[in-house]
């Protein structure tokens, strides 16, 4: 109910306030967060609550299955005022084992607009069907989709103009691909971050 919801507001902001008095005026002046959040839209994937971050230490974009597709304007104004205006150097790209996202991505049922919106999880699906073939179960199958998936979107994230542009004027920002577990509520580190230099490295080789 809508009522309860307004109700656990109050007892929030009241408890918050009587914790740190001015807490809100505080924090209503000025955002000044540390990471950019990249996640999905499930609801056991909250970035602040998993990631153990008050209010005003991260901006946050959430869409069903964290998929970056490079013409999205959602996504893309959301990272170029996390880059250009809130000064932010820490973007993360995570991910969940469990996505009913990905999950739907592996079937051949119709799923309507998000059959689009998925595409580009199938296409890495297709891609990688060798490696995904060597897991054991359907289970695992969908858990290494949704890490490649991860890893798709940093690299994705990572070839938009706007961070090419940052790391041309020098501005150090790095990219990382996380995975969540729903089972242990642990952020795992993919080991895919990007940074400046990189493609530069990656050009030299
Ligand atoms: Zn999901």
């Amino acid at each position: 109910m809508i009522g309860d919801l307004l109700d656990r507001n109050a007892q929030w902001s009241d408890h918050k306030n009587a914790e740190e008095p001015g807490y809100f005026a505080r924090l209503a002046t000025r955002q000044s967060p540390e990471f950019f959040w990249i996640g999905c839209s499930d609801s056991r994937v909250p970035a602040n609550v998993v990631a153990g971050l008050d209010p005003g230490e991260v901006f946050v974009h959430r869409n069903v299955a964290n998929v970056i597709h490079s013409s999205d304007m959602n996504m893309l104004s959301a990272l170029e005022f996390a880059v250009e205006a809130l000064t932010i150097r820490e973007i993360i790209v995570c991910g969940h084992y469990g996505c009913g996202g990905v999950k739907a991505a592996t079937e051949d049922l119709p799923h309507g607009l998000a059959d689009h919106w998925l595409e580009p999880i199938r296409r890495l699906a297709r891609s990688y069907a060798v490696d995904l073939a060597q897991e054991d179960n359907e289970e695992a199958r969908r858990d290494k989709l949704a890490e490649l998936n991860v890893v798709e979107g940093v690299r994705r994230v990572s070839e938009t103009p706007i961070l090419q542009r940052a790391w041309k004027d020098g501005i150090g920002i790095r990219v990382h691909g996380l995975i969540y577990g729903l089972k242990d509520g642990r952020l795992r580190d993919l080991d895919c971050t990007v940074g400046p230099g990189h493609f530069q490295k990656e050009a030299a080789q």
